[in-house]
């Protein structure tokens, strides 16, 4: 099957396009979240649309399965390949086709760069908002097939409400437009659809963006407190003064301690949390938004209070917090990133909850995360080489997503699914949600043959779990803990 695959593709795709020898297939074993590994059979990097709607004909008349890639940096495995599949690659798509600064949009391929949008339209005063931390090196395509988000995404909300129009080809190799140039269009929202549905219903080949004006200045308070309740109180007191920081951010002490020792950011080490609170605009009422915040801040219990005074003290202090992950990587062989979303008002409780975990399992955890989203980033440190270590890590984030659950929030703000929740959606949806997810998966590719496996649990594999049981008909939900 692999000769006649590899030769098929080669009479349409350059050799150096079609890859199957197990060192050239090495390097697409994983994403970021790289505790999960499998080697994909082929992998293929056309370079035009027409390329791929050939690529998808074939896997669609021969049934083998197509995993999408942008860049791998993926959190919850949603691009690790199929040991008997063609992991398709979009990385050489990477021009910007069209940038219209009246309209303010750009049209871009699926394989172009978060940050090089932005760079594409500086010049126009212009800017893409959605900014994961990433953003150096993940696509626009794969920003679309997560819904990604990032620090100004309080707002300026998430790759959804950033985005006008998007190109996609079905597994069968149609193209079809979702979107429109309008604010609007008519029909069902495809658009919001695909946005989110992690390479699951079509390949994202052309991305219609919104662009923003850049702001005349942006300046950041920088809170440190004592008490994590105290800084929680603090995310909501500013929401509730009726203040949309253009972005809001918590680290706690591990985290602090981790970065500040890599970055030097000059971030307070006698902290319990920091908040780092951004107001954008015109000069006048960024002047303005920030009085209020230091406000709030001091009000709310802060022990120190730093304002930007001038943008390499903004970048200085938001540097630190863009490379918490990298910092975890320094204080530890191996970290597992969990995401989920919890109403603002349980943050304390939660984290203190993910605390006494933490200890349950003798594990350490750095809390970084969006904190004005209540979207949660725990990374828990660990170390693969450890025998058992990495299913005690896998425990303790399933309890701190069930958590999230309990607490009214959901198992992922901004990574997806991926492989890495299919258990924790068995218990974040009934039997009948999840029944419509296959039905509209079966309405796009009804072999499933479009990065099977991932995102939606099978019912078996729910009943399997024990996490759920049948009682007189109704499925009764496994218990979970409190804290
Ligand atoms: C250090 C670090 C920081 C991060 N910070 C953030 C953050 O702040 N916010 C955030 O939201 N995420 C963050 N992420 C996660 C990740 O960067 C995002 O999910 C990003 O959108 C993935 O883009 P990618 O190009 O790497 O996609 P990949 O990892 O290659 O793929 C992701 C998913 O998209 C699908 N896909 C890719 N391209 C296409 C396409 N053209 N058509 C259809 N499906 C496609 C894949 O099949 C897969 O399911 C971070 C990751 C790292 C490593």
């Amino acid at each position: 099957m692999l000769t006649e695959l590899v030769r098929k593709l080669r009479a349409f795709l350059p050799p150096d396009a079609v890859l199957y020898e197990a060192e050239d297939v090495k390097p697409y074993e994983c994403d970021g979240l790289s505790a999960y590994r499998q080697t994909p059979m082929i992998v293929v990097l056309p370079q035009t649309e027409e390329e791929i709607i050939e690529i998808l004909q074939l896997c669609h008349s021969t049934k083998t399965p197509v995993v999408a890639r942008g860049a791998g940096t993926g959190l919850s495995g949603g691009a690790l390949p199929h040991h008997q599949g063609v992991l398709l690659s979009l990385a050489r798509l990477k021009n910007v086709l069209e940038i219209d600064p009246v309209t303010r949009t750009a049209r871009v391929q699926p394989g172009v760069r978060n940050l090089a949008i932005s760079e594409a339209v500086a010049s126009y005063g212009l800017y893409y908002a959605p900014d994961p931390s990433s953003q150096i090196a993940c696509t626009i395509g794969g920003n679309v097939a997560e819904n990604s988000g990032g620090v100004h995404c309080l707002k300026y909300g998430l790759t959804v409400h950033n985005i006008l129009k998007l190109r996609v080809l079905t597994i069968d190799g149609q193209v079809i437009e979702m979107g429109s140039d309008a604010l609007d269009s008519p029909g069902y929202d495809l658009l919001a659809l695909m946005t989110g549905s992690e390479g699951m219903l079509g390949i994202v080949t052309e991305v219609t963006v919104k662009l923003t004006p850049k702001p005349d200045k942006a300046q950041l308070v920088m809170a440190a407190f004592d008490d994590v309740q105290k800084a929680a109180d603090a995310v909501a007191n500013v929401i509730s003064a009726g203040i949309i920081p253009a972005g809001m951010e918590m680290m706690d002490k591990i985290t602090i301690h981790a970065v500040e020792d890599f970055i030097h950011a000059g971030y307070d080490l006698d902290a319990a949390a920091i908040l780092l609170c951004e107001a954008d605009g015109m000069t006048e009422e960024v002047a303005e938004e920030i009085q209020k915040i230091s406000t709030i801040m001091r009000e709310s219990g802060a022990v120190k209070i730093s304002i930007s005074q001038n943008e390499a003290d903004r970048l200085r202090f938001w540097a630190g917090r863009k490379a918490a992950f990298p910092a975890a990587g320094r204080v530890s062989p191996d970290y597992y990133c969990m995401d989920g979303t919890i109403p603002r008002k349980h943050l304390a409780r939660v984290l203190r909850g993910i605390e006494t975990l933490s200890v349950e399992y003798g594990l350490r955890c750095m809390n970084v995360f969006h904190a004005g989203d209540g979207n949660l980033h725990p990374l828990i440190l660990y170390d693969a080489n450890q025998p058992g270590e990495l299913e005690k890590t896998e425990a303790f984030g399933a309890r701190i997503l069930e958590m999230c659950i309990e607490a009214g929030g959901t198992i992922t703000g901004e990574h997806g699914v991926g492989i890495e929740k299919l258990d924790q959606m068995c218990l974040q949806f009934k039997p009948a949600e999840r029944d419509l997810f296959h039905a509209i998966k079966a309405a796009f590719d009804p072999d499933g043959l479009l990065n099977p496996g991932k995102a939606i649990p099978t019912l078996h594999r729910c009943a399997e779990l024990g996490g759920m049981h049948v009682h007189r008909g109704e499925t009764k939900f496994a218990t979970i803990p409190r804290f």
